[in-house]
């Protein structure tokens, strides 16, 4: 339903999404009352037609339609009476996809969504096609509708929250990746965080879906389908991986020399790109063409500087347990961890067999300090920081020239800072500050 015909939206969460969805209705004529409870939001006053700091479930039966951000839990006893007079409750992406109208293709997993978008998205382009990559990474969608869809295609990065709001979801192409114990603090438990992932599938009958088979939780959902799927990391067939590279289904070897992606995740995901860039048009020339340029995405194991000889790396985007082990299996060898923030749920002892066998110390900071310390403690030498600087002080003083320092967090980062990019943006400063002191304080 284009939102032309609406009358009264309520978007509730004024964040990026959110305002996206604000701007396309209000493009169409619909009236629009944001609501948003955080503190901070007036500034957003004036561009819905109205602004509540709460969400009010009166006013929201007064509405044909609700956005809900992905920050907003969709559980919320607000939105009760609403659903009760089916008013429908979807997220922006959802509303996107009411007008998007080109072919798409959908990422989604617990790790490597945006390195694999930036991939494909690399890919597609390098075969000549005019490509639009967002969704939960960089532009919202409604702002690519708001532009008249400029493109040729779409490739969108999907989370499970905004999995959990959609309507009707037919991509093209859609990927799972992965999954691994993630957003515990949100859903149940891990079935019902598999089944939101599951629902990038749901209403596909035609399309081809790309799936991990080593992930014995996509391979249960994978099997399930009745869809063309494309399998990668599988021993028999498909895409193998290896340690010095990629076979392809032809049996070629995939030249990995100039690819600088580290760890043998990045390879999944670089064998997850070619199988859905191939699904989705993209020519070999323009595959390798991408593989050759390809650089990776900030805060994803970057290498920020050294201290006394120290090599730094900012992983700040590692907010889960498995992105942090995969970061410290592709060093191989011991590092000084900086971890912490705003805990998700789940078991930290789940990382015992990677912190073991690669970290030296965990320099630990925010809320999770206590549960991780009490769950891994026990293994490795523990030290608390206060925040970003004083954690890089302390990394240097546990490390030497052979132990690299990893911000590696498993955590969120909202309980100290704005967001990832605004915690490793800290770190790198730290670490660029104390490498240019010749003495630490
Ligand atoms: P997402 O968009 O799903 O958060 P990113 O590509 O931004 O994924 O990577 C997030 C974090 O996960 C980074 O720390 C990165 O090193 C790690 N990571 C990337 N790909 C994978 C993968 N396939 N499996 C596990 N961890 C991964």
């Amino acid at each position: 339903m284009p939102s032309s015909s609406l009358k009264h939206a309520i978007v509730i969460g004024l964040g990026i999404s959110g305002m996206a969805a604000v701007r396309l209705l209000k493009s169409q004529g619909c009236r629009v009352t944001g609501m948003d409870e955080r503190a901070g939001r007036s500034d957003y006053q004036e561009i819905p037609d109205a602004f509540i700091p709460m969400i009010c479930p009166e006013t929201l039966l007064g509405a044909d339609l609700i956005i809900l951000s992905p920050g907003v839990d969709p559980r919320r006893p607000e939105l009760e009476k609403a659903r009760q007079k089916k008013i429908p409750v979807i997220g922006e992406l959802a509303l996107g996809l009411r007008q998007l109208t080109l072919p798409f293709v959908a990422i989604t997993g617990t790790n490597g969504k945006s390195t694999v978008t930036e991939l494909v998205g690399a890919m597609l382009t390098a075969s000549g096609k005019k490509v639009f990559t967002g969704g939960n990474l960089g532009l919202p969608l409604c702002d690519f509708v708001l532009q008249g869809c400029p493109a040729d295609i779409a490739v969108l990065e999907v989370s499970s929250f905004q999995l959990d709001t959609l309507e009707s979801f037919t991509p093209d192409v859609a990927v799972l990746l992965n999954i691994s114990p993630d957003h515990l603090d949100r859903y149940p438990d891990m079935a019902a965080y598999a089944t939101s992932k599951a629902r990038i599938f749901k209403d596909m009958k035609k399309g081809i879906a790309v799936l991990n088979h080593k992930d014995p939780t996509v391979r249960a959902i994978g099997e399930k389908l009745s869809l063309t799927t494309h399998w990668y990391d599988r021993e028999k067939d498909g895409t193998g991986i290896r340690e010095k590279g990629l076979i392809l289904e032809n049996g070629k070897v995939l030249d990995l020399s100039h690819f600088p992606l580290p760890g043998r995740h990045n390879l999944e995901n670089l064998a997850a790109a070619l199988l859905t860039a191939k699904a989705a048009g993209a020519t070999e020339e323009g595959m390798e063409k991408a593989i050759g340029n390809f650089c990776g995405l900030e805060h994803r194991m970057t290498p920020v500087g050294s201290i006394r000889g120290i090599p730094c790396y900012d992983d700040s985007k590692a907010t889960n347990m498995d992105a942090v082990c995969r970061a410290l299996s592709a060093f191989k060898r011991d590092v000084v961890l900086i971890m912490g923030g705003r805990d998700k749920g789940g078991d930290y002892r789940a990382m015992e067999e990677s912190v073991r066998r690669y970290a030296r110390s965990l320099i630990l900071m925010g809320e999770a300090a206590d549960a991780i310390e009490q769950a891994l403690g026990h293994m490795v030498p523990c030290r608390r920081a206060k925040d970003m600087e004083d954690a890089v002080k302390k990394a240097v003083q546990a490390a030497d020239s052979q132990t690299p320092i990893l911000l590696s967090p498993a955590c969120s980062s909202f309980d100290m800072f704005r967001d990832y990019k605004d915690r490793g943006m800290q770190f790198r400063r730290a670490v660029v500050r104390f490498a240019a002191e010749e003495v630490l304080p």
